[in-house]
């Protein structure tokens, strides 16, 4: 009595197949990860339907997916026992297209075949992904229905389908793919293992590949934080990473507004990109509900978190063709963006509860810090809070940031003073901290060669402006006055200053007496208009183009004797005078890092020694 009757496909579904089948080659194996999350929607399903009916059909039958491949008979088939079809849902299920993104989705299909191939992976086209593998599907289902009968849908995925009854047909539905000629490897276990293990490695069921179990790793970020152990959240991360050692953090954080996240992020133990050189691709996975729709997704949360690891799993992500189409990125950003918002704030609390254990994972990542401090405009201001660094009041080797910074400024101080050179000591030796020293002012040492990136696209901190201390627009208060020192009088040095600009000429762009100075006798002030560090000379040397000439200003300290002593030996001994002042600039270039050619130096130098030892 079983008769089979023809239908054809609804004209989007044609449509849809021909794509489909004919433009979307790279990402063919996820064919399986769609009838996979079809099984387990269907079981998910008849748990559901199971609190409310009684009467179901095998009631009994336990929850699994089976899986079988047959290399001999080149199929590969998916059973599950959920609840089933009944002719009339095979044939809305599986033979028409009833939402409404769908036609949206063909036309972005259409517009463009490669961008298509990336698409698919990520929308998922569900069951109609298996034609890209089959030349021929056999769905076998029984619907839960008490006085359901067991049905057999076939199609070659070209023009329609048949359907036709089927006796002893069990609870649920079995999907037997005849693989097309090409396709046969998906008829081998190792590959369906493999599949599995990337794709549909988190399933709540259980999946058994020729009746043996496959998925056993738990799908940890559901769960609840307090009936995880923390061997189950190392075990987790070196299997999610495939790592060896131990996270350095963990962020397991869940939310329901703005968005429904699950996600549980890891911080390794050592930076991946130990030499600096080419990027790591993404750590953090991107699932739907517990299926995986990319491993390394490019896009989701900013480049300078690279070094995470772990899962983002959304159920507001579309995964399928029949949910909103995920055209619209803004749901990806806002999702990286909740995620940042949220581990930016976890480092900081991490690093004030304990400061010993943040500095070692700082030393391993900052410069992931800094380069989001460079390049991530939208959290600029919270990761500016995550950078440490020494300063004149931290003992060499301790790190300190910029709130603490912040809170110990002086009660008139209105901006953060800071230096940069390649070391503390060389930041010592100059000239320009100790007016701050003697104002009891601090000053962060910048010393890495990327802070100078890093301070040029942070101007400002908690509303205060970032000020370089070797600036020539600082107006610092007075320093209160040591000893009265022996020093040129207010309009000798003037004079003096007017004598050095007529000898340096247009090599300095101005020279002033000023108080900002105490053991040096002269410094280079740099325009805050002009400034620009060696890396960014040097790096605009390789793009062949000249950097910007920099006149600084020389300030001159009248207590120096030094000063007080070329003050007088103007009078009397010009050209020897004429020698040093030449002398003292390029000295004061050189403790500015200004001197690109130090070679340019040494004649001068040598002319300065052997006037030393004339008499
Ligand atoms: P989606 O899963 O996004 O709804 P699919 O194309 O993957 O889209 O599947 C279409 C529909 O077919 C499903 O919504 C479901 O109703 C039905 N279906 C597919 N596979 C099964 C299955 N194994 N058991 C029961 N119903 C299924
Ligand atoms: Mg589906």
């Amino acid at each position: 009595m079983s008769e089979s009757t023809t239908h054809t496909f609804q004209a989007e579904v044609r449509q849809l197949l021909d794509i489909v089948i004919n433009s979307l080659y790279t990402d063919r194996e996820i064919f399986l990860r769609e009838l996979v999350s079809n099984a387990s929607d269907a079981q998910e399903k008849m748990r559901h339907l199971q609190q409310t009916e009684r009467n179901v059909f095998q009631g009994e039958a336990a929850l699994e997916i089976a899986i079988t491949t047959d290399e001999e008979a080149k199929t590969i088939t998916i059973a599950d026992r959920g609840l089933g079809m009944t002719h009339e849902e095979l044939v809305t299920n599986l033979g028409t297209i009833a939402h409404s993104g769908t036609k949206a989705f063909l036309q972005s299909l259409e517009s463009g075949a490669s961008a298509a191939g990336n698409v698919i992976g990520k929308f998922g086209v569900g069951f109609y992904s298996v034609f890209m593998v089959a030349d021929k599907v056999d769905v076998f289902t029984r619907s839960w229905q008490p006085d359901g009968t067991g049905l057999k849908w076939s199609s070659d995925g070209k023009g329609g389908y048949t359907i036709e009854e089927a006796e002893d047909q069990d609870r649920g539905t079995r999907i037997v793919i005849h693989l097309k000629g090409d396709q046969q490897g998906f008829a081998e276990k190792w590959k369906a293992q493999e599949l599995l293990k990337r794709y549909s490695n988190f399933v709540p069921f259980p999946i058994l590949l020729n009746g043996e179990r496959t998925n056993t790793v738990e799908a940890l970020w559901l769960k609840n934080r307090n009936e995880i152990t923390d061997e189950q959240y190392n075990e987790f991360y070196k299997f999610i990473a495939h790592a060896w050692d131990e996270p350095r953090y963990r962020l397991h954080f869940n939310a329901d507004a703005p968005l429904a996240i699950n996600s549980l992020l890891f911080v390794p133990q050592d930076n991946p990109e130990p030499w600096g050189m080419g990027q790591t691709e993404p750590g953090v996975a991107l699932y739907c509900r517990r299926v995986l729709i990319d491993p390394h997704p490019k896009g989701l949360l900013p480049d300078w978190l690279r070094f995470l690891r772990g899962v983002i799993d959304s159920d507001d992500l579309p995964l399928n063709i029949s949910r909103e189409t995920m055209q619209d990125s803004a749901l990806i950003q806002k999702l990286g963006d909740v995620i940042t918002k949220r581990f930016l704030k976890f480092l900081d609390s991490e690093a004030k509860d304990n400061a010993e254990k943040y500095s070692g994972f700082y030393a391993q990542f900052s410069r992931f810090i800094k380069e989001g401090a460079i390049t991530d405009h939208k959290h600029r201001e919270a990761l500016a809070k995550l950078l440490r660094f020494e300063s004149s009041m931290t003992e060499e080797g301790n790190l300190t940031g910029l709130d603490e910074y912040v809170t110990r400024m002086k009660e008139e101080q209105k901006d953060i003073y800071y230096l940069q050179a390649p070391s503390r000591a060389s930041i010592e030796s100059g000239p320009y901290l100790e007016a701050f020293k003697a104002r009891g002012l601090e000053v962060i040492y910048f010393t890495e060669p990327v802070d100078e990136y890093v301070l040029s696209s942070l101007n400002e901190y908690s509303e205060k402006k970032l000020v370089s201390a070797d600036s020539s627009d600082l107006d610092l208060p007075d320093a209160p006055d040591a000893e009265s020192k022996e020093s040129l009088s207010d309009s000798e040095a003037e004079e003096f200053s007017t004598w050095m600009k007529d000898t340096l000429g247009d090599a300095v762009e101005k020279v002033a007496p000023s108080k900002r100075l105490v053991d040096s006798p002269v410094a280079a002030l740099v325009p805050e208009g002009q400034r620009m560090g060696p890396q960014l000379r040097a790096m605009m040397k390789t793009m062949k183009q000249d950097a910007p000439a920099m006149k600084v200003e020389l300030a001159i300290n009248p207590k120096h004797p030094l000063i007080i002593k070329l003050a007088r030996a103007r009078h009397s001994r010009e050209d020897a005078a004429k020698l040093i002042a030449g002398q003292l600039l390029d000295t004061a270039l050189l403790s500015a890092g200004l001197v690109e050619d130090p070679r340019s130096v040494v004649s001068r130098l040598n002319k300065v020694l052997e006037l030393a030892l004339e008499k």
